[in-house]
Parts: structure tokens; sequence; C-alpha cells
């Protein structure tokens, strides 16, 4: 390691110190500042080689040994303010385990992060006046996903972050063929998932079928009971 690099990192460690709870601040820093340059270098390898949790904001985020603007937590997700939001309102909703990509959480704990941004979307037009909002969610370093930990971004749209947050791409016109050439490729790798979502959903419809035939045959039953009670057994006296 060349010792420009070292004075580099010993900066930004420090830079990065008001991120933690004070009390850690203190002796952090004195460690940072005393440290020779061969510590230093032991230091930032021995950080390289721990896993990702130690590593990870979001993790640290999670275990609470970084600060944090929080809006909601619970044993699976947690959801805070972006320190360096797209736009006023700017939420970071993600799973406390340390998950790379969307296919690795848990359905449970997905479903939770999805019924957060269902909820709380409602809640930031009306509350914060956005007129829209975006749900970004990037995998891979490629798409912007800098830290290597799912998050769901929800970012409220005004009229005057306009032209600062872009979603944008080259639009180009394919013919059909040329679709149908991509979709054969991801239908034929993903046919034993849809075969297991198709046979879920006609089970589903049966169940509801037998379920909707006991509620007529019951209600009928009702009915019978209820013609019962209604016919009288003497006849009626007409008034004159
Ligand atoms: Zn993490």
């Amino acid at each position: 390691m060349v010792l420009e690099n070292i004075e580099t990192i010993r900066r930004k460690i420090l830079d990065q110190l008001s991120n933690y709870p004070e009390d850690q601040v203190r002796e952090i820093r004195e460690q940072v500042e005393n440290a020779t340059d061969e510590e230093l270098e032991e230091f930032v390898m021995s950080q390289q080689n721990q896993s990702h949790q130690t590593q990870c904001i979001f993790c640290e985020i999670a275990k609470g040994t970084m600060n944090s603007v929080k809006i909601y937590e619970d044993k699976d997700i947690i959801a805070v303010l972006e320190i360096m939001p797209a736009s006023q309102g700017h939420i970071l909703v993600f799973p406390k385990e340390h998950k790379h990509f969307i296919q690795e959480v848990d359905d449970k704990i997905l479903n939770k992060l999805m019924n957060f941004v269902k909820n709380i979307s409602p809640i930031i037009i009306k509350m914060l006046n956005a007129e829209g909002i975006s749900i970004y969610i990037p995998q891979g370093q490629i798409a912007g996903q800098g830290i290597p930990h799912f998050v769901i971004n929800i970012i409220p749209r005004y009229k005057e972050d306009k032209e600062k947050i872009v979603f944008d791409w080259q639009r180009e016109k394919k013919e059909n063929e040329e679709l149908e050439i991509v979709a054969e490729k991801l239908k034929k790798e993903a046919k034993e998932y849809f075969k297991q979502q198709t046979s879920r959903d006609n089970r589903e419809k049966e169940e509801l079928i037998v379920e909707k035939k006991k509620v007529i045959e019951e209600k009928t039953e009702e009915n019978k009971e209820e013609k019962k009670i209604e016919l009288p057994k003497f006849p009626r006296k007409i008034p004159n």
C-alpha cells in the first residue's frame, strides 16, 4: 500500500465517523489518529477480510451501530430516510438480514417490504404533497447497487425535481418476432416455476368452487327453513 493512500484512508475513516453514535466516535478517532501507517494498513486489510455483515452500512444501520432517521422497524425489516435523498422524503426500506439480490430474500420478508411500500406511498403523497413516487430497486453494480444489500428506494416525485431525477433510456421499437425470441428464452428457463404457479391457481380455483357450493347449499337449507316458518298452518282471515 502506498503512503499517500494510507493518509487518504485515514481521512476517509475520520470523515465517516459522524455516522456513528457519539460515545463511539471519540474512541475510534483517537485510535485512527494515533495509529501508525502499518497499524492502519493492517486494520483496513482486516476490515476487507471480514464478512459483508460488518462492512455493509445497511447491516450497520439495522444493528443500530450507525445512526439513521428511522421511519419504521420490526424484527425483520427497517425503513430509514436516505441521508443523501434524491428528493424530500426519500426512504430506504430493506431486510435486516444481509441479502444481496431479491431472489435471496425470504418470501415473508419480501411481502413485509412490499406491504410497507404499499402503505407508506399514499401517506407520502398526502403528507409531503408529492405528485407521484418512483420505486427503485437496483440489482447489481451495473444497475447502481453500490452496496450489496437488497434495498428498495421509495422516491417521492415533485414537479421541481423532474429534471433532477431521470429514469430514462433510448427507446427503440422492436419487431414482435425479435421479442418472441427473448420471451421464449425466459419462458423455457422459468417453465417449472410457471407450472407451479398455474397449478396453485387451479387448486385455489377448485377450493373456491367447493366453498361457493357449500355456501349455496347452506343458503338453500336456510330458505327452506324460512319458507316453513312463513307458511301459515291455518287459512288466513280475509279482512273485511
Ligand atoms: Zn448488509
